[in-house]
């Protein structure tokens, strides 16, 4: 092995408390996994969890002062949250911004159909998926159906004990020949991508898709037309828990990027920090480019921001963008740690590794930094310092060797409304599969990180 700087896994300098401390926190963080597995389920357990913790809707204010604590609710699929800090909004403020929503498959409005004497859903995959990777597993239905007398129906499917699950097939090894020649990016198509949901035909009319309505009308009051304004996700159905011998990984589905949301919820709920504003984004749609009113992209941050400018009384023309121009901010996404498999893909000396900490990573993008924020020397001085003043295990590196490929965030997008932001998050394992893996020392890093960054009143010095 290549020598890199010299770097001790995060596990040495620890004593047994804190080993315990790190433990417990990821024992929560599973079960928050396992509750959150999408976008909506995890904006519902966010906003539970700040509403325990004093956190009401930004619209119950007439006026903001120093220690409010609020949120902004964006469609029940992103959120914002931030304590008002006692200096100035416009002096700029401290952001971290994570996302939820992750890698799926999504079921098409025309859902239900029947072919070979078989009833399946048809699907279009949501985000960056090897497709191979999602059949033959069990998966779970989640989702939202509004009935014709506008009630919303959410639920999932596959989750309970007794529930049943369902799956993708897959050619069996004896008939794969064809499948074998093809590249593996092409060895399984989007369009076969099916979920297998049946295969009794009904009584009269032997047709087994008209079994599966009569059970979805039967059991759930919805018609097949329902389905046309239904939001339906299908995930794995297995359930994230502890990995390994010595219990210090966690797998499960759907880490990029809860397991920052999770870290970031944490930290603000824990920060006591009256003077700097915080704000926390909980944002959608990162992983198909942040478009939407629900992505980053969107202006709904930029109300929410204005709405506490206005509150505060410190809105005139400007004052927004002074905000963002002075405040700082980390994006809360996960890096790729070296896989001992395919180490092949990672330069060493510049990669991340499980249980070395909480990653920064200057800049993102692929083949020569496109689309990359790189952030500026000063502000990395600033969070190191501060991670070394607070103690914090941290690692420095990048995605993966130059030119073999790349990825983005949502730092870029915030980076250009002015403000000075910088990728930092935990490590990953099998990133965007159905089982992705982190360390749990990692985690607990990223914790301390968010924690340490909302509470410092330091400036950035220029
Ligand atoms: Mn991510
Ligand atoms: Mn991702």
């Amino acid at each position: 092995m290549k020598k890199i700087m010299d770097k001790e896994s995060g596990w040495t300098k620890i004593d047994e408390n804190k080993k315990e401390l790190i433990f417990k926190f990821s024992q929560e963080y599973i079960d928050f996994l396992n509750l959150a597995k999408t976008e909506r389920e995890a904006n519902k357990v966010i906003i539970e969890q700040l509403e325990a913790n004093g956190f009401s809707q930004i619209t119950n204010f007439k006026e903001l002062k120093s220690g409010d604590k609020i949120y902004y609710n964006n469609r029940n699929k992103s959120v914002f949250a931030a304590i008002i800090g006692s200096s100035n909004l416009t002096e700029g403020a401290n952001i971290i911004g994570a996302h939820i929503d992750s890698p799926r498959i999504d079921l098409k409005p025309n859902a239900i159909y029947e072919d070979v004497k078989l009833a399946l859903f048809e699907t279009h995959y949501y985000g960056g998926i090897k497709k191979y990777q999602w059949t033959t597993i069990p998966l779970a239905i989640h989702g939202i159906i509004i009935r014709k007398n506008h009630e919303k129906l959410e639920f999932n499917i596959g989750e309970d004990s007794g529930d049943p699950v369902f799956t993708i097939t897959d050619i069996l090894p004896h008939l794969a020949q064809k499948q074998y020649e093809k590249k593996i990016g092409e060895a399984v198509d989007g369009e076969s991508l099916n979920i297998l949901i049946g295969s009794i035909p009904d009584a009269t009319t032997k047709s087994i898709k008209d079994n599966i309505l009569a059970i979805l009308n039967e059991k759930y009051q919805i018609n097949e037309s329902d389905f046309y304004s239904a939001e339906i996700e299908i995930v794995p159905a297995f359930k994230a828990c502890d990995l390994g011998l010595d219990r210090s990984m966690v797998a499960g589905y759907g880490q990029d990027d809860r397991v920052c949301a999770y870290t970031l919820l944490k930290a603000l709920i824990d920060s006591n920090n009256i003077e700097t504003t915080q704000i926390a984004i909980f944002a959608d749609k990162e992983e198909i480019g942040s478009y939407g009113n629900t992505g980053m992209y969107s202006s709904v941050f930029d109300y929410f921001v204005n709405e506490m400018l206005t509150k505060t009384n410190n809105n005139y023309a400007g004052a927004l963008t002074k905000t963002y121009c002075n405040s700082k901010m980390l994006s809360a996404d996960v890096g790729s740690a070296v896989d001992p498999n395919y180490q092949d893909v990672s330069e060493k000396t510049n990669s991340s590794y499980l249980g070395y900490g909480v990653e920064l990573n200057k800049y993102t993008g692929s083949h020569g930094k496109s689309g990359a924020s790189d952030a500026n020397s000063e502000y990395i001085f600033y969070v190191r310092e501060l991670f070394e003043k607070n103690d914090i295990t941290y690692q420095v590196s990048e995605l993966g060797k130059v030119d073999i490929g790349g990825g983005g965030t949502i730092a870029y997008i915030l980076a250009n409304k002015g403000m000075d932001v910088i990728d930092c998050g935990v490590p990953v394992i099998s990133m965007h599969s159905p089982y992705e893996v982190t360390s749990k020392f990692d985690i607990y890093a990223s914790y301390e990180a968010y924690l340490a960054f909302f509470t410092s009143n330091e400036k950035v010095n220029y």
